[in-house]
């Protein structure tokens, strides 16, 4: 008698969740067709900066900074011909603006010995710049060069869990689980989507699940 192995229970459930998955962000995307990127930029290499200034810090302030540092700033020699206390001083209110400064000299210096000054456009090759981490990798390329990606930050890591698409709180890991599930067409979606969602109705510590439209395709629902 054949018996269904551990493998193919797990691929039942992989396409159980991936109909949910593409059924969540067809309503999450009519729900919210007004979702757009947090971040205020015009090229990828200000995409960059702005994404190294938003760790541990919100958008608003980010795009409060940027207004003015970007009509400074508008290219890698820009930040480099500065000292990093100057720097440090235009960046001051992003807090952590010691570590922010050096980074984006840092990466600034690299960009211009290796790339010619261009921001990259692999994964490799972004995640090797000082102050880039995966997140801000994904970020710049599904945003600007439109690279199937997902970049999970606090938001998508909350609402992924909640929603039964990962039982991990490590962001590699919630990658490929949502990888796993969802259309690489789709995945760009994902991180505006859920990020929306996560500010206007899946709020940390009071989600507001009656007012929720994927009510009924979340096992976490409290709805009354
Ligand atoms: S039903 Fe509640 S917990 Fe589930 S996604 Fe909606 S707001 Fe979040």
């Amino acid at each position: 008698m054949f018996d269904m192995g551990g493998d193919m229970k797990r691929h039942a459930q992989a396409m159980t969740d991936k109909k949910r998955m593409i059924t969540i962000l067809d309503i999450l995307a009519r729900t919210y067709p007004d979702a757009r990127v947090g971040l205020d930029y015009t090229t990828p290499f200000e995409l960059l900066i702005a994404t190294i200034l938003s760790a541990q810090c919100t958008d608003e302030r980010v795009n409060i900074v940027t207004k003015r540092l970007f009509v400074k700033y508008k290219s890698p020699n820009d930040y480099l011909s500065v000292s990093v206390e100057e720097l440090e001083s235009d960046i001051h209110s992003t807090g952590f603006y010691r570590n922010k400064a050096r980074n984006i000299q840092g990466c600034c210096a690299t960009l211009l010995d290796t790339y010619g000054g261009n921001v990259p456009e692999t994964l490799e090759d972004l995640i090797a710049l000082p102050g880039v981490g995966r997140k801000t990798a994904n970020c710049v390329l599904s945003t600007c060069y439109g690279k199937p990606a997902i970049t999970v930050d606090t938001h998508v890591t909350r609402v992924s869990a909640l929603l039964g698409f990962t039982q991990s709180s490590n962001a590699e890991i919630i990658e490929r689980d949502l990888m796993e599930i969802t259309p690489s067409e789709l995945w760009n979606s994902i991180n505006l989507l859920f990020i929306t969602h996560g500010r206007r109705i899946c709020i940390a510590r009071r989600p507001r699940c009656n007012d929720c439209a994927i009510a009924d395709y979340c096992p976490s629902s409290q709805r009354d």
